[in-house]
């Protein structure tokens, strides 16, 4: 996948810069912050802003290895402008993202290697994991709430670096999902997100610093999906 500018500076949520191509409902910018979705994680919302004026994001569309930003309006934005992530729906998506991390870690851990199948977070600070696990007893992956939420009050470190993908693949465990992790970039590298102590796997999107900035979280239901997939819901306590 590409390295965006949120993965650098995952901070730093506003970014003045440049329109470099137009059309009317969408802009293409020399830089932005936005993370444009993957992976199981929602799309940033945000808005484009200029002297006088601003339009909100409506949506990203990869055209042509460019990253075109949808407006809300059938404008045609032009010069210099500042795209400004919602910094309350980022911050719940890296709370659930690393949640998912912990939950994801843990059952790795306590069901012997089990896989990730697929995984979503949503907007209204649920989100779900799927994982491979034909005849696990659903009371013990109930049983996961309470180190889900001693790793949250650990505050372990999340950190992320590059390895190549030939690399990453030799190791058991970092690839851990065939559905949500990310593809290599052009020097056929992926990018590792690991909480100290825990976990480290390729993936793609936006995380906590550390796993104390995130709210508590409850198991809010174990489903059943076929023969192998167990659905874990979870949403902030
Ligand atoms: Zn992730």
């Amino acid at each position: 996948m590409a390295r965006y500018f949120c993965h650098e500076f995952p901070e730093t949520l506003t970014a003045e810069t440049e329109v470099a191509d137009a059309r009317p409902g969408a802009v293409l910018l020399a830089r932005h912050p936005f993370y444009p979705g993957g992976g199981g994680q929602l799309p940033d919302r945000g808005v484009i802003r200029w002297q006088g004026g601003e339009v909100a994001v409506a949506g990203f569309e990869s055209a042509g290895g460019r990253l075109w930003i949808k407006l809300a309006e059938p404008i045609e934005v032009t010069g210099t402008v500042e795209a400004a992530v919602d910094p309350v729906f980022r911050q719940m998506m890296r709370e659930l993202h690393t949640d998912l991390h912990i939950v994801n870690a843990l059952v790795f851990q306590s069901f012997d290697g089990a896989l990730v199948t697929g995984a979503q977070m949503n907007d209204d600070g649920t989100a779900r994991i799927d994982c491979d696990l034909p005849g696990a007893d659903n009371d013990r992956l109930r049983a996961l709430e309470p180190a889900i939420n001693d790793a949250i009050r650990q505050d372990l470190a999340v950190s992320d670096r590059y390895m190549p993908l030939d690399e990453a693949m030799e190791v058991n465990g970092l690839l851990r999902s065939r559905s949500v992790a990310p593809p290599p970039d052009a020097d056929g590298n992926v990018r590792i997100v690991e909480i100290a102590g825990l976990d480290a796997q390729a993936c793609g999107g936006t995380h906590l610093a550390s796993t104390g900035g995130s709210r508590r979280v409850r198991i809010l239901k174990i489903e059943n999906k076929g023969r192998h997939n167990r659905r874990i819901r979870i949403g902030f306590a």
